[in-house]
C-alpha cells in the first residue's frame, strides 16, 4: 500500500501548492475541487463506483457482497487551511483508496459496500461553521448556514457551492445523501495534530473521543489607567496583575480537575494591553484575552465553565477590576464507538503495530458522524511538527500501517 500512497500524494502535491512547501486548498475553491477530481479519477482507475452529492462530497465505492447491507465509510476532508500541509485531511482519503486498491488487487470482496468519502469544507477557517460537508451529507446542515460567508471572498456558502457545481437548493430543501441508518461504521484516518505519538515512538493511535470546547473569544479585564509612579499599591486597579491572578487560579482549578481524573486542556492567550493606550509609565487599565477549554466530557466542560465564572468573580473583587468574559461558545464532545475502538486496537495488536489509545484535541468529521448516530472511530498517524503548517511530517509507512489496522478491523482476513 505504501507505493500507492507515495504516488497519490505526489500527484496531489501538484494541486494548490504555494511554492514554498505549503498548500492552500480553500473550501469550495478550485484547489479543493481539483483534489476531489484527482481522487475520483484514481478511484475510476481502480474500478470503483464514483458518485457526488449535492454538497460536492465524493463517494468512491468498492461494492460488497450484499449491496443492501449498511456500508462502511472511510472518509476525511480534502480542503486545507491557508499555507497548510499536504497530509491534513487528504491522508484519510489516500489511505481509503489504498485500502480499496489492496482489496481489489487480491480479489477480496467485503461483506458490505466499502465507500471512500472525500469530504468538503472541514477547515472552519474558511466558513465559520464546523463540518459543513459531512453534515450536509447527513442532512444536518441548517438552511441558514448556506448564507454564511467565506472569510477571504466575503461570498456566501451557497454561492461558492454553486460555483463548484453543487446544488445548494437541494440542501436547502433538506436533501441528504447518507441516511445514518445506512452507514454501519464511519472510520477516519488522520494525521495526529499533537505530539503524543511521535514523542512515544508509536506509528498509530486509536482515538477514543473528540474533545468538545468551551470558548471565550473576546474577554477583557477592565481596570483603571493610572500613573505608574504616583499611584500607591492599595489604590491601583491593575489589569495585568489581575490577569496573573486569573491565570494562577484557573491553573489551580485545572489541577483539581486533573487530580479528580477528568479530561481537560486549558489555553489562554491573545493577552495584551493596547499598545496605543498603554505606556511604560502607566498602570494598565485594560487587558484583552481569549480562553479555550476542551474536554472529552461534557460534564467537565460544565464544571470548568462554572470555575471560570467563580474565579473571574473572586479576582475581580480582590483586584478591584471588572472582568468581562464576553460571549461563550460551546461544542459538544463526541465519543467514538467503543466496539470500533476495541476492534481497531485489537487489529493493531494482531498486526504487532505499536499503538495506544488517545483523545483527539481537534475537531474532525468523525464528530459529525458520531453526532448523527453513526458508530464512528478514528485512527491517528504519527506526525511531527503538528498540522496546519507546511512542515507536517508524516511517514507514508505509518499511513500504510494505519490503513492495515483499519482493514484488519473492518474486513477481517484482508490485511
Ligand atoms: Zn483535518
Amino acid at each position: 500500500m505504501q507505493d500507492f500512497i507515495v504516488d497519490l500524494f505526489a500527484r496531489l502535491a501538484a494541486i494548490g501548492a504555494d511554492g514554498d512547501g505549503g498548500f492552500t486548498r480553500p473550501s469550495y475553491g478550485p484547489g479543493e475541487h481539483a483534489a476531489h477530481d484527482l481522487m475520483a479519477a484514481t478511484a475510476r482507475g481502480l474500478g470503483l463506483e464514483v458518485a457526488t452529492d449535492a454538497a460536492g462530497n465524493t463517494y468512491m465505492t468498492l461494492p460488497g457482497r450484499d449491496r443492501a447491507a449498511p456500508r462502511t465509510v472511510l472518509g476525511s476532508h480534502l480542503d486545507t487551511v491557508p499555507r497548510g500541509g499536504n497530509y491534513d485531511g487528504a491522508a484519510g482519503v489516500v489511505a481509503g483508496l489504498a485500502m480499496a486498491a489492496h482489496l481489489r488487487d487480491r480479489g477480496a470482496v467485503p461483506a458490505a459496500d466499502l465507500t471512500v468519502m472525500g469530504i468538503r469544507a472541514e477547515e472552519s477557517v474558511w466558513f465559520p461553521a464546523s463540518y459543513i460537508g459531512s453534515r450536509a451529507a447527513l442532512g444536518r446542515l441548517a438552511p441558514a448556514e448556506l448564507e454564511i460567508r467565506r472569510s477571504d471572498t466575503g461570498r456566501t456558502l451557497a454561492d461558492h457551492m454553486a460555483e463548484a457545481g453543487c446544488d445548494p437548493a437541494a440542501l436547502a430543501a433538506g436533501q441528504r445523501y447518507l441516511d445514518p441508518a445506512s452507514v454501519a461504521a464511519y472510520v477516519e484516518i488522520h494525521i495526529e495534530q499533537g505530539p503524543v505519538l511521535a514523542a512515544e515512538g508509536l506509528p498509530v493511535g486509536v482515538v477514543t473521543a473528540i474533545r468538545g470546547g468551551l470558548r471565550h473569544h473576546r474577554a477583557a479585564i477592565l481596570g483603571e489607567w493610572a500613573h505608574s509612579g504616583a499611584t500607591p499599591r492599595a489604590l491601583r486597579r491593575d489589569a495585568v496583575f489581575a490577569f496573573a491572578d486569573l491565570l494562577a487560579e484557573l491553573e489551580a482549578a485545572w489541577d483539581r480537575m486533573e487530580g479528580a481524573g477528568r479530561d481537560l486542556v486549558l489555553t489562554l492567550g491573545k493577552a495584551s494591553t493596547d499598545p496605543a493606550a498603554h505606556a511604560f509609565s502607566k498602570v494598565p487599565g485594560r487587558l484583552d484575552f481569549c480562553l479555550d477549554a476542551r474536554s472529552t466530557e461534557d460534564a467537565a466542560l460544565d464544571a470548568m465553565g462554572a470555575e471560570i465564572e467563580a474565579v473571574a468573580r473572586s479576582v475581580a473583587a480582590a483586584r478591584g477590576v471588572g472582568i468581562d468574559l464576553g460571549p461563550r461558545s460551546r461544542s459538544k464532545p463526541a465519543t467514538m464507538d467503543p466496539a470500533l475502538v476495541a476492534a481497531l486496537a485489537a487489529a493493531a495488536g494482531r498486526l504487532q503495530i505499536p499503538h495506544r489509545t488517545l483523545p483527539s484535541g481537534a475537531g474532525h468529521d468523525a464528530a459529525a458522524f458520531a453526532q448523527a448516530g453513526v458508530p464512528s472511530a478514528m485512527v491517528f498517524v504519527r506526525n511531527d511538527h503538528g498540522s496546519h503548517n507546511p512542515a507536517e511530517a508524516m511517514d507514508p509507512a505509518d499511513l500504510a500501517a494505519a490503513a492495515r489496522v483499519a482493514l484488519a478491523a473492518l474486513v477481517p482476513g484482508s490485511a
